[in-house]
């Protein structure tokens, strides 16, 4: 397991919360798989008595991931996180991970847009476990990241605080990422 130093980076502090969540055996979707980082920090988290399902919409990022990530217990989706695959409904999820944005080194066409994430989100909340996070990072520094986050941010913020525990951490440059965490406190009546 790599050595934490969670000041340095958004990333290291997500994964510093995740860390302090998810225990083996758990089961946790990372919806934007991308190059497999965080996937790989994910299934050694849970371990082989748990499960990681990832999605990326790109099959050259499943490609990468599979080949980052070969633990047999890292389920992988080829598909838009915009609907799940039925495997979620089946578990009860821990931890839903969304690093959105682009992937490094890739195509910036093929970026997480602000209507379908928040659809995902909103479904991600409702199989979520009560108790169980949700983590998005967010890219302001480019156009379709800058309005991206002021949506969830809006969305977010119209969240009931019965429902759900907010904590959101930005850095002090212009365009930094910034990370929402949200844990569900209940599940949603009516
Ligand atoms: N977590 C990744 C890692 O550790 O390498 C980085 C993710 S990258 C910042 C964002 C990813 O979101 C890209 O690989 C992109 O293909 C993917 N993506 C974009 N739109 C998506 C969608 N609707 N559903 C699932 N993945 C999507």
């Amino acid at each position: 397991m790599e050595k934490l130093q969670f000041w340095c980076s958004h990333l290291s502090l997500a994964h510093l919360i995740w860390k302090g969540l998810v225990q083996p055996g758990d089961w946790v979707v990372d919806a934007t798989c991308g190059n497999g980082k965080d996937c790989f920090y994910l299934a050694h988290l849970v371990g082989p008595s748990g499960g990681v399902i990832a999605l990326d919409i790109q099959p050259k990022a499943i490609r990468k991931s599979q080949e980052v990530c070969q633990e047999p217990w890292v389920h992988f989706f080829c598909q838009s996180h915009e609907a799940f695959p039925s495997l979620v409904e089946e578990r009860c999820v821990k931890l839903v991970v969304y690093n959105l944005g682009y992937l490094p080194g890739g195509d910036h066409a093929f970026t997480t847009m602000a209507e379908t994430t928040i659809k995902s989100v909103k479904r991600a909340l409702h199989f979520l476990q009560v108790n169980g996070v949700i983590s998005i990072t967010c890219y302001p520094g480019h156009c379709e990241g800058e309005r991206e986050l002021s949506v969830l941010r809006l969305w977010i913020h119209s969240l009931s605080p019965e429902e759900v525990s907010v904590a959101h951490t930005k850095w002090s440059r212009t365009g930094s990422p910034e990370l929402f965490i949200i844990q569900k406190k209940s599940t949603k009546r009516g």
